[in-house]
């Protein structure tokens, strides 16, 4: 049996599939995750400062119109459109073969293309929060923004929901999650191998039938799974859902 017919027959007998949404995804739509070496370089040469020093809290503290040049430009999707990945996991979505995903991105593409069981672990772009009334505000109204996006009501500053380096995930979140993985039949790993530190930190709480990898890059550690398909994620499913 092929490797996508393989997945197809373990989705089909499987009553609980959550699936770990991983940083690969936005990788194929253009934004590689700051962890790669040359997008850490590029940022360094770009900001003067290395990914970890400017989006974190203590920089928007104290320098919070350099740590939005960089939030805005780099983090909220601008321009970009979720790619075809995104629309078949949806599709897995509906039709019940995907029942919950949970994910480091922080972009609004799952909430854009319609996936409704989504656990975002760093938090999502489109909630801001004033730091002093606590208004909410959505991502459109940041990117718009000139230069640090301020409350229309208090005129505070608007503080990013969303995880920075040095800061952990929260609690309640961490715990559901871990739950719904416990009780998974099926754990889909996408867009990550299993060295991924997010895949890492997740896949260890996996106790059932199929650990699943999709992502084109091989890892040692991808031996433990009982199926690792290494291709681009957007072929896999494109072809899984063909044979649906
Ligand atoms: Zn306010």
């Amino acid at each position: 049996m092929r490797e996508v017919d393989l997945l197809r027959k373990a989705l089909f007998e499987s009553k609980y599939t959550v699936a770990l949404c991983c940083s690969g995804l936005l990788e194929e739509v253009g934004r590689a995750s700051v962890r790669t070496q040359s997008r850490a370089y590029e940022i360094e040469m770009k900001y003067g400062y290395s990914p970890e020093e400017i989006f974190n809290a203590a920089f928007f503290s104290t320098r919070p119109e350099k740590f939005f040049d960089y939030y805005k430009a780099e983090i909220l999707p601008g321009d970009m459109e979720p790619g075809e990945s995104f629309r078949y996991l949806r599709e897995l979505e509906q039709r019940s073969l995907i029942h919950l995903m949970i994910t480091d991105n922080t972009c609004n593409f799952y909430s854009r293309v319609g996936c409704r069981n989504v656990i975002m672990m760093h938090g999502d772009v489109e909630d801001n929060v004033c730091i002093n009334c606590g208004k909410r505000f959505r991502a459109d109204y940041v990117a718009k923004s000139r230069g640090i996006p301020c409350c229309d009501e208090c005129g505070k500053i608007l503080r990013p929901k969303v995880v920075m380096f040095g800061e952990a995930v929260d609690n309640r979140l961490m715990t559901r999650a871990i739950n719904e993985i416990t009780k998974a039949e099926v754990l889909l790993v996408i867009g990550a191998n299993l060295d991924g530190a997010f895949a890492e930190r997740y896949v260890k709480y996996f106790d059932g039938k199929k650990l699943v990898v999709i992502d084109p890059e091989d890892a040692f550690k991808d031996r433990v799974a009982d199926l690792a398909i290494h291709r681009p994620v957007r072929d896999v499913l494109r072809e899984l859902l063909e044979g649906c």
